[in-house]
């Protein structure tokens, strides 16, 4: 059977009996796995504390070749992100980061910029007086370009007229981005958005560090609403962590 090698971080685990877990890893390598642990459960087994949410580890997997689970056979921790547990907002982030990890990649579907971009992520949210709102708002802007949802944010969505900044422009899930005042009328779901919002958006949206600029809350609170419903049209229900985000 074939043995495998990959840096993982443990988005989620169950207990499978008096003795074994199942743990749904993101991997680098393979995306998404969900293994069997066995005997990831016993006090000083070998995989130790390799299997606390949130910590990286390298593991060994043999992959089950019809079906099945994995088995994990493998895991030594690499890093952990231990300043989360001393910051409450910063801890719901980083849940709600491996949330959407969890429930919107598929198994064995890699993306690895994305996996480099969750781990800058959880470094940040478990630093000492990082801005824990926006950097959950800048995974949250790589993360639907990943996905392939990609706010359409320069142009109209619908009809492509370029957006120049002198009205403030609509929004719509179902449109997948921003809309003119012509085309708003077109989409139910569409909404207003503030220049300074979509403003917010584009720079949170560029690979620069625009997005670190300083923001009034208005236009934060704006963001976080927007994206949070964006995700949540996009999915037909909101994510758990969402109502513990903080702006
Ligand atoms: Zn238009």
């Amino acid at each position: 059977m074939p043995m495998e090698r990959a840096t993982a971080l443990v988005l989620r685990t169950t207990d499978w009996s008096e003795t074994s877990r199942i743990a749904t890893l993101w991997t680098r390598e393979l995306g998404k796995v969900r293994v069997l642990a066995k005997g990831g459960r016993r006090l000083g087994s070998s995989f130790d504390s390799a299997l606390d949410l949130l910590t990286v580890c390298g593991i060994v997997l043999i992959r089950k070749t019809s079906g099945g689970l994995d088995l994990l056979t493998e895991a030594q921790v690499v890093r952990r992100f231990a300043r989360l547990r001393e910051d409450l907002s910063a801890l719901y982030a980083a849940y709600y980061v491996a949330e959407l990890l969890a429930d919107w990649t598929e198994d064995l579907d890699p993306h690895p910029d994305l996996f480099d971009q969750a781990l800058t992520t959880l470094d940040a949210l478990a630093t000492v007086g990082s801005d824990v709102p926006l950097e959950t708002m800048r995974f949250e802007m790589v993360f639907l370009g990943e996905m392939g949802y990609r706010p359409v944010l320069d142009r109209c969505a619908t009809c492509q007229r370029r957006a120049t900044g002198a009205v403030a422009p609509a929004f719509s899930a179902e449109a997948g981005g921003i809309l003119c005042p012509v085309c708003r009328s077109g989409h139910r779901d569409q909404r207003e958005v503030s220049v300074e919002g979509w403003r917010f958006l584009v720079d949170l949206d560029r690979p620069g560090s625009e997005w670190r600029e300083p923001r009034r809350a208005e236009g934060r609170a704006e963001v976080r609403r927007l994206l949070g419903d964006y995700l949540t049209a996009l999915r037909g229900r909101p994510p758990r962590l969402l109502p513990y985000l903080l702006a």
